[in-house]
């Protein structure tokens, strides 16, 4: 048993405790709440002072591309220059660049990668990651990103929620025989070796239409996986919609969805998660992030880490533009920054510090807890626990 003090101002995140103690057991969270009303059992323990700072739950990132190879700055470049990405397709570029290095790469090289990625957001107090495969395309490609995601839970201290993406349809493919491939060969195989947990589909005009999505999770419903939408990112497809309504984790990305969609995320208790950096390096409108927790909708914020539209790593930055552009309040973001996302992940004891969740979390080099929030650029992290313990290397004690 572990017993923090010295925390100056702990978040939940949904409560807030000033001078708090936090008591962990065998990786879990046995209690918390201010030092003063600590139980006689922790009491007499020896404490691990944490030195008057600030305590927030480990940040839980439920959308990431992890896994890739390649290099895209020049695409960013061009971009940046005015080229639209369908120009930047039709050259070669995009997905059709990541595929192609990702193709080449073998699982140690890959797993190099991430691993890198994975300490990046390690630093700034990210404990959970969900990674998707979707850029190797063939099944052989697909299986072989899911096998990196499985090594990067053994080689790295953070948790991985590894996720099969059906990303697009990769040329020398019919759609039909293509879409049948995953039905009758890739989900099952996925699900009987347990290389991931959920399916996402990319639902839009150059990925999958809705009735292939709805064959697609159909059919990874009847495998035992949880499914999941890139929905309403570059057009209005109805996807969001019909990933609520079959009982669907989340919908992510919904730049172009409306009330209604909202409502349906509402009803059927579908995540709703918003990828800000895709958002506005696509120029595409920023969700309605407030209009869509009003109207009820359990709200994540995640930071689409991918090399072509979300170079990000680090997701303060996204909760950041989530309060300035989304008008989510600070205590809002760091919610969907950890217990909300954690429902996207089918973890609702990940991303809350309460009795029996997981003591993941990151004391804050601030006697302020929303302290990162604040500070743009520069996270403010002094140590990250996961399951309890130290997780960053020079994480004192
Ligand atoms: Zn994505």
């Amino acid at each position: 048993m572990r017993v923090f003090t010295g925390i100056s101002e702990l978040r939940t995140p949904f409560k807030r405790f000033e001078n708090a103690a936090l008591a962990v057991q065998e990786g879990r969270v046995a209690w918390v709440g201010r030092e003063d009303a600590l139980p006689e059992p922790y009491r007499s323990r020896s404490k691990y002072d944490l030195g008057g700072r600030g305590v927030v739950p480990g940040l839980v990132d439920s959308h990431t591309h992890l896994v890739w190879a390649g290099d895209r700055l020049e695409e960013y470049a061009q971009r940046a220059r005015g080229a639209s990405y369908a120009e930047i397709l039709a050259a070669g570029g995009g997905i059709h660049a990541t595929t192609r290095a990702t193709r080449a790469a073998n699982e140690d090289e890959l797993l190099a990668l991430a691993r890198k990625r994975a300490r990046s957001f390690l630093k700034t107090g990210v404990t959970t990651l969900e990674v998707k495969s979707g850029y190797g395309l063939e099944p052989e490609h697909e299986l072989k990103m899911l096998r990196v995601v499985r090594r990067l839970t053994e080689a790295e201290p953070q948790r991985f929620a590894p996720t099969l993406l059906a990303h697009v349809v990769p040329s020398g493919w019919n759609r039909d025989s293509y879409v049948e491939m995953w039905v009758r060969e890739l989900i099952p195989e996925v699900a009987r070796t347990g290389l991931a947990n959920a399916l996402d589909v990319f639902v839009d005009r150059e990925a999958f239409t809705l009735a292939e999505a709805e064959r697609l999770w159909q059919a990874a419903l009847e495998h035992g996986l949880d499914i999941k939408a890139h929905a309403e990112q570059l057009t209005h497809t109805g996807a969001a919609r019909l990933v609520a309504e079959l009982g669907g984790l989340s919908a992510d990305h919904l730049e172009r969805a409306t009330p209604p969609d909202w409502a349906a995320l509402a009803k059927h208790g579908t995540v709703g998660t918003l990828l800000p950096g895709a958002a506005l390096l696509l120029r595409q409108p920023f969700p309605g992030a407030r209009a869509m927790w009003d109207a009820g909708v359990t709200v994540a914020v995640a930071s689409d880490h991918n090399p072509g539209s979300s170079p990000f790593y680090n997701l303060w930055l996204a909760l950041q533009l989530a309060v300035a552009l989304g008008r989510l309040t600070l205590e809002e973001a760091l919610q969907a920054g950890t217990a909300h996302a954690a429902r996207a992940l089918a973890r609702p004891q990940l991303g809350r510090l309460e009795p029996g969740s997981a003591a993941d979390f990151v004391v804050v080099d601030s006697p302020h807890a929303l302290e990162p929030l604040y500070r743009w650029g520069e996270t403010p992290v002094h140590a990250v626990y996961v399951a309890g313990k130290p997780a960053l290397a020079e994480s004192p004690p």
